[in-house]
């Protein structure tokens, strides 16, 4: 299978070539060439599978051109054993818990099966792979965690110092063995600047194997389309159309869901629940795609004035905004409706949802005023609430308990190397660091 750039001028890439360099030349990004179908029997039998056998299934018709089927099972084996959770919560709505990972953030998925299948790309070179990731929190925790222990990689995180909660620097700080966390003087732009500069360092990357983890990989894209395929499965048996509403930011997690329908998977309408960062809505508005910077809200990993993937969305839909309103709808909302929203939702079922969750909620709510005829709707949950006490806490009226997985991080000590703005040093490091 190749992958090919939405752009159309970079030659189609073959699998490593894409998963490794994470974005054409051209400036587009990578789209598998095909997208497998699944039909007949292999639709019928989604309710009966568990969520790894849909994760093997799904993999195998992607990536068997490219990697035995035998090492690809065991990549799905060791990175896709994540709990998937439907928990209804009233007639025709349900959440999708897919925060049950290590960071308790849907992210997991995508960033532990990149880790292992990079480390598959990569076996038989005997240079060390170098990840660099910038991050202002939740996907350099991600990464941190499903990179971390993998043969053949090193991870350097570059998170701007004093801009990253407490419990997200530990997350990034004290993971050890192969993942070193860079603590920069400056914002998360100055971090995102010293990466892109490394990338474009042809005599560094002439010596060095690097790489990056950021979200337009495509290769954080295929396994979250998994738990599209499951929801499906589940929802089978019920009667009326299947609906998933999406907290988005960068639109990777939509675009992941509209694959998953391209491959036959019986969705029939998506909902791309914003928050007040609202380019996207806009766009099927107006037809008019205008980015802008973004602005801080309490959903913070949606803050997001230029989603990356609105050129795959594009693209699949063949820039036609019409045909991209047949399957997508999308509204945005402020905070204080997101803080309303748990409260409600906590009132109601006592059940508490973290910011992001209540934008996707708010967004299902709104497309069941004007559905017709039965709908399930399905909500992604894309963060434990735990993450979020600040906002849940005060409006829930007591302690959100912290679980385990989150709490065992602020115990240990950071580790994180001080760096200024400054490329040369930046440089300086990586050279006197790098295999
Ligand atoms: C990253 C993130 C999102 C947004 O996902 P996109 O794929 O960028 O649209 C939503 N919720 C949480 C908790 C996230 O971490």
């Amino acid at each position: 299978m190749k992958y090919i750039s939405t752009r159309n001028i970079s030659p189609p890439a073959s699998l490593k070539e894409a998963v490794l360099s994470g974005m054409p030349a051209d400036g587009g990004l990578y789209l598998p060439e095909i997208i497998p179908q699944l039909v007949g029997r292999s639709i019928d039998t989604l309710g009966a599978m568990s969520f790894m056998e849909i994760a093997q299934k799904i993999s195998t018709k992607f990536l068997s051109d490219d990697i035995p089927v035998s090492h690809l099972q065991e990549i799905v084996e060791h990175s896709m054993n994540l709990d998937v959770k439907l928990h209804q919560l009233d007639d025709g709505i349900a959440i999708l818990e897919t925060f049950h990972g290590p960071t308790m953030a849907f992210k997991d998925f995508g960033a532990r099966f990149m880790a292992r299948l990079m480390s598959y790309l990569i076996r038989g070179d005997d240079r060390e792979l170098t990840i660099l990731v910038a991050t202002s929190g939740d996907t350099g925790s991600a990464v941190a965690s499903g990179f971390l222990g993998i043969p053949g990689i090193r991870v350097v995180i570059l998170y701007p110092s004093g801009k990253v909660s407490p419990s997200q620097e530990k997350q990034l700080t004290t993971q050890g063995q192969n993942i070193q966390a860079l603590e920069v003087a400056g914002n998360f732009d100055d971090c995102q600047r010293l990466v892109k500069q490394a990338f474009a360092d042809t005599d560094l990357r002439d010596q060095h194997m690097i790489s990056s983890a950021n979200s337009i990989n495509i290769a954080r894209l295929l396994p979250q389309s998994f738990y599209y395929a499951y929801t499906a499965g589940q929802m089978m048996q019920k009667p009326g159309d299947l609906v998933i509403s999406v907290p988005s930011g960068n639109f990777g997690n939509l675009t992941a869901g509209l694959i998953a329908q391209r491959m036959g998977v019986p969705i029939h309408h998506f909902v791309a629940s914003t928050n007040s960062n609202d380019v996207f809505p806009k766009y099927l508005t107006t037809g008019d795609f205008q980015p802008r910077p973004s602005d801080q809200t309490l959903s913070n990993a949606m803050d997001v004035g230029d989603p990356s993937n609105m050129a795959r969305i594009r693209f699949l839909f063949k820039d036609d905004v019409k045909l991209i309103r047949s399957k997508v709808s999308s509204w945005s909302f402020d905070d204080q409706q997101t803080l309303d929203q748990i409260k409600d939702i906590y009132q109601r079922y006592e059940v508490i949802i973290d910011p992001h969750t209540s934008v996707g909620m708010l967004g299902m709510k709104e497309y069941l005023k004007s559905a017709k005829g039965v709908t399930q709707g399905v909500v992604v949950s894309t963060a434990h609430p735990a993450k979020f006490p600040e906002s849940v806490d005060p409006v829930i009226g007591k302690r959100i308990p912290i679980p385990e997985q989150l709490a065992q991080y602020l115990e240990r000590e950071k580790r994180a190397i001080s760096m200024s703005t400054d490329y040369g040093e930046f440089r300086q490091y990586l050279t006197d660091t790098l295999g």
